[in-house]
């Protein structure tokens, strides 16, 4: 019996997705985990797998090669992935949500042509990239530069912890083209793999979600054209505030899946581990941890559905999805850790799964903007009113 799942309701669409996800990442992704983990390997042809079951361009509409289906089922599939893999839901968070999304919501029809077939298929993993060394919580102080010569701009900086920043056939960049200061000072541009002047630098060696590959952005004269540039000049950085809102959703949903795989693994252990001539689930200490697991999974799943639910309707998530990736992430955190318990000394050890939930999650807190970032972005709303 599966007692671990605690289930919205779900509609057809998100029980077919849930069903093929789970039978995917327990067939190409669970045998793999630790060792992908433990080589920092990102696998780029998982990726292109995915692609063709429509999990790289989910929210896609199907003109442009996509999936065309609603946050309820991105985030389903990512719930799904991560209860098996977190860096596998991370990397697919981001190609669809921070990359994808950027140029399907502010591309013009030129570039949504060119660039969503090939993220939405897989053929090209995409990267995005706002944080720079000294800019994490304070993008807006951004220091990479785009001037403008002719037709073209000219960049120079580097950015760093770019999730796809080797692999990925192509990133969103935000750049300063203006003051620095002015929220309108700042650009969106698509760059290639190949553009002379762009390079991969410093691939970083993780704690934990060390499948999904981060790596600096560097640019140095590196020329780009006008056309590559998403929606007007001075219009990037505005843009990403709307693209990272909706990215929260998908990185709680991340969280979610997380906290479900540990609570999963802790569950069953607590059943099969005997002390004291008993199953350690028998004593009221673990028991009652596994309750108050639970019941937190059940309200992050409850604030990730109802920001999905906003976004499918169009509506504001601003404050919602801040709620929910603060609440989620805290929360995949807090079981993870509980998870590592109930395994006692063997949770510390790499022959089970607790630990290596324990390290993903933490990164739920951080990316995406902090959980300190998430309460500015919540009390701003709050007191505007
Ligand atoms: C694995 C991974 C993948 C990532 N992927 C991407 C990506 O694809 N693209 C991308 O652009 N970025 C990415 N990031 C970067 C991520 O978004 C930043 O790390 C994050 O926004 C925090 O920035 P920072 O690391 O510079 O920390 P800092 O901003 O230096 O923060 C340090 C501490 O100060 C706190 N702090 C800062 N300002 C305030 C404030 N005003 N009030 C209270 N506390 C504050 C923070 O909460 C934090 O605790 C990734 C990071 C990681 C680790």
């Amino acid at each position: 019996m599966e007692q671990a799942t605690i289930e919205v309701v779900q509609s057809e669409g998100q029980k077919m997705i849930a069903d093929m996800v789970r039978d995917f990442a327990e067939k190409f992704i669970r045998p793999h985990v630790m060792r992908w983990d433990e080589a920092q390997e990102f696998p780029v042809t998982l990726f292109q797998q995915m692609g063709k079951l429509g999990l790289m361009g989910v929210l896609v509409p199907e003109v442009y090669g996509g999936t065309g289906l609603s946050y309820h089922e991105y985030v389903t599939a990512i719930i799904e992935l991560s209860r098996v893999d977190g860096s596998i839901g991370l990397s697919m968070a981001a190609h669809n949500s921070l990359c994808t999304n950027h140029i399907l919501q502010f591309g013009n029809e030129t570039q949504k042509q060119r660039y969503l077939p090939e993220l939405a298929s897989g053929n090209w993993i995409g990267a995005w990239g706002l944080t720079e060394p000294n800019t994490g919580s304070d993008a807006g102080n951004m220091r990479t530069v785009a001037r403008r010569e002719g037709d073209y701009y000219i960049i120079n900086g580097t950015k760093n912890f770019i999730t796809h920043g080797k692999t990925g056939q192509v990133a969103v960049v935000i750049v300063r083209t203006g003051e620095a200061g002015d929220s309108h000072g700042m650009s969106a541009f698509i760059i290639e793999r190949g553009t002379p002047g762009f390079s991969a630098g410093k691939k970083e060696n993780k704690l934990g979600m060390r499948a999904s590959e981060t790596a600096e952005l560097v640019f140095s004269d590196c020329r780009v054209h006008k056309s590559q540039m998403l929606g007007k000049e001075g219009d990037g950085f505005v843009q990403s505030l709307k693209v990272l809102d909706g990215g929260r959703i998908s990185i709680a949903a991340l969280s979610v899946g997380i906290a479900q795989g540990a609570f999963d693994a802790a569950l069953k252990y607590s059943k099969e581990r005997h002390q004291f001539n008993k199953p350690i689930s028998t004593f009221q200490g673990i028991s009652f941890k596994l309750a108050d697991m639970a019941t937190r999974i059940e309200a992050s799943r409850l604030l990730t559905f109802r920001a999905a639910e906003l976004k499918n309707l169009g509506k504001s998530v601003n404050k919602e999805s801040a709620m929910a990736k603060l609440f989620a992430s805290e929360v995949a955190v807090e079981v993870a850790n509980e998870a590592v318990q109930i395994f006692g000394g063997y949770g510390y050890t790499k022959d089970f799964p607790a630990e290596k939930f324990y390290r993903d999650a933490k990164l739920c807190t951080i990316g995406e903007g902090t959980s300190e970032i998430q309460k500015l972005v919540i009390s701003r709303v709050l007191l505007q009113k």
